[in-house]
């Protein structure tokens, strides 16, 4: 049987259609599970719904056929999963390990610019630490949901010197100590939303997700995700982060460096765009790929699995 348990996923967020960037993750994600014969399948995280463009999730999906990135099982939608997302805030109540949060970004600010404060805020993103100034001070950080506010977001209470460490595939040992780098995380916000790490992790326990292969922008997050699985209960998946894609001026590509989505005007075009990914992936063994002009897309992409090596380590080549 060819189905071997490997499920990978790639999970793009429909604020525009795909990039340079996404389509390495895509690539690389869909290279590592046909390698392993595994599934891959297409999440959409349209969980962040104000970020959200309307009709990008169909151009992604008619961008990664054109591309011959066929996924297995039907694709889903993070916004029709609200109530497991949901569940697994209340299963946190229950185990006390939330609490309500009505800081507006603007108290917050305030808090972290008296100098006392200062050691908290930190230096490595641009997110600052939350200072804690709503969490409950008894051992117990427990209030009913329905006491809360409506307008609270809900934060997750992180024990201190948490420190979280996990293999990458292609990084090796990583560890984050969440406590003092990322700070009591929201979970939901106060405009209702349920937030990209529980979204994250209850879906890719849902589908029981085996591989994550994504973005090395994605990297920072992956200890909080861990700390979310073990206290729900759910495995955790493999990782591995793919380099980042840069600009010509080696800045990341992102929507504020205007990359431009992929072209798949024609078959010519797509060869290009996926020869463009492949030469960001030559540390995972997609070097010499046959570069024929009348080569078809499938047989591309069947020899750049042939050549897929996930445990490539990200030394020169
Ligand atoms: N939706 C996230 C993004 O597009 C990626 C999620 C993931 O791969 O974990 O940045
Ligand atoms: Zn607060």
């Amino acid at each position: 049987p060819l189905f071997n348990g490997y499920r990978g996923r790639f999970a793009p967020s429909p604020t525009g259609p795909l990039h340079a960037g996404s389509l390495v993750a895509a690539l690389g994600s869909w290279l590592d599970a046909r390698k392993n014969q595994g599934k891959w399948l297409l999440r959409i995280e349209d969980v962040d719904a104000p970020r959200c463009v309307f009709g990008a999730d169909d151009e992604i999906k008619r961008q990664l056929l054109a591309c011959g990135l066929y996924w297995d099982e039907e694709p889903t939608w993070q916004s029709s999963h609200l109530e497991r997302y949901q569940t697994a805030l209340e299963r946190l109540n229950d185990l006390h390990l939330i609490y309500a949060c009505t800081c507006s970004r603007q108290m917050i600010a305030n808090v972290l610019r008296t100098p006392k404060a200062r050691d908290v805020t930190t230096p490595r993103n641009q997110d600052v630490i939350y200072p804690g100034t709503c969490r409950p001070r008894g051992e117990k950080v427990h209030r009913p949901m329905s006491d809360a506010l409506s307008n609270a977001a809900w934060r997750l209470a992180l024990p201190q010197d948490l420190l979280i460490e996990f293999e990458d595939v292609a990084l090796g040992n990583q560890a984050q100590c969440l406590s003092s780098e990322v700070g009591d995380f929201v979970l939901r916000r106060r405009d209702g939303l349920f937030t990209y790490q529980l979204a994250v992790v209850v879906d890719d326990a849902q589908q029981s997700i085996s591989h994550v292969v994504r973005g090395h922008d994605l990297l920072s997050n992956t200890g909080r995700q861990i700390h979310l699985q073990n206290l729900l209960g759910f495995k955790t998946p493999q990782y591995l982060h793919l380099p980042l894609v840069l600009d010509a001026n080696g800045e990341k590509l992102s929507k504020q460096t205007l990359a431009t989505a992929i072209d798949t005007q024609d078959k010519k075009q797509v060869l290009t765009e996926l020869r463009k990914a492949a030469n960001h992936l030559t540390h995972f063994g997609l070097r010499n790929l046959p570069d024929q002009k009348d080569i078809s897309i499938a047989e591309w992409l069947l020899a750049a699995t042939r050549a897929w090596n996930r445990h490539g380590k990200l030394t020169s080549s």
